[in-house]
């Protein structure tokens, strides 16, 4: 299924320019308007999935086979020093646009980023607790 009203779905089939880097049947990688740094790239499904939990799983595993071929690409042409993957799921968690995408940031010694969280503190009885309840749900 696409979405017109979706502007991924509409980049991804095509109806909407992009720096298009690969496309193929399932999928197109598109770099980032914004990019965190440079050759941010997209990989965005050409199916219309809103996040991870709705993601069909076949696919999920051919994107990112996907994304190790254009980290390994960032990595030949860029010379960059690391790559980030990033996916966001949810308005909490970062997510801006309701279309599956995984960013694949490519990092240098001098980019001025800052992709990461805050570490916390953790209780080992929460923590055993906490293994069991999301272990017990898979
Ligand atoms: P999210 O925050 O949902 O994980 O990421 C959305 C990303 O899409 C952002 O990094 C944003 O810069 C990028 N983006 C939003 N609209 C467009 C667009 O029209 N074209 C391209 N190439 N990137 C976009
Ligand atoms: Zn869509």
């Amino acid at each position: 299924m696409t979405d017109t009203n979706c502007i991924f779905c509409r980049i991804a089939g095509g109806d909407i320019p992009s720096s298009t880097v690969y496309e193929d049947e399932q999928f197109r990688v598109i770099l980032d308007l914004s990019p965190a740094a440079k050759g941010h790239a997209l990989i965005l499904t050409k199916q219309h999935y809103a996040n991870i939990f709705e993601i069909d799983e076949e696919v999920l595993r051919d994107l990112i086979v996907l994304a190790k071929k254009v980290a390994g690409a960032m990595k030949e042409t860029l010379h960059c020093e690391g790559v980030n993957i990033v996916q966001n799921n949810g308005e909490r968690a970062g997510q801006t646009v309701f279309h599956f995408h995984l960013h694949v940031i490519p990092r240098y010694a001098d980019d001025g980023q800052q992709i990461g969280w805050k570490p916390g503190t953790s209780d080992p009885d929460e923590q055993a607790e906490l293994a069991k309840k999301i272990g017990g749900a898979l």
